[in-house]
């Protein structure tokens, strides 16, 4: 039963202090609800997160930089995302064609 217990919060890190006296759950896995929270909203961003909105992203962080290297990155990646959409939209195109040639032809 106690060896169950996290020692460590899993989302800072920090470790977990359980007193005899607290009315928390025996087993936790965070410090706080704000460590939960935190958490649970790194989740929720994960699901809703694209391919195309974590270069964008990137792209707003590196861009920022002071560091030419880090710049150049950020231009880079850009480069890439444009690749990436103008390759999703082709692709769209060729879907959308063969889909329409499945169709029966109006009369
Ligand atoms: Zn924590």
């Amino acid at each position: 039963m106690a060896n169950r217990r996290a020692r460590f919060c899993a989302w800072c890190n920090s470790p977990l202090i359980y007193m005899p006296q607290d009315r928390l759950p025996a087993f936790r896995r965070y410090c706080d609800d704000t460590c939960a929270r935190q958490a649970w909203l790194l989740a929720r961003a994960r699901q809703l997160m694209t391919g195309i909105k974590a270069l964008d992203v990137a792209v707003r962080l590196l861009r920022r930089s002071r560091k030419p290297t880090v710049q150049a990155a950020g231009f880079t990646l850009a480069d890439l995302r444009r690749d990436l959409v103008d390759r999703c939209a082709d692709e769209r195109v060729v879907r959308i064609a063969a889909f329409h040639s499945k169709l029966p032809r109006a009369a």
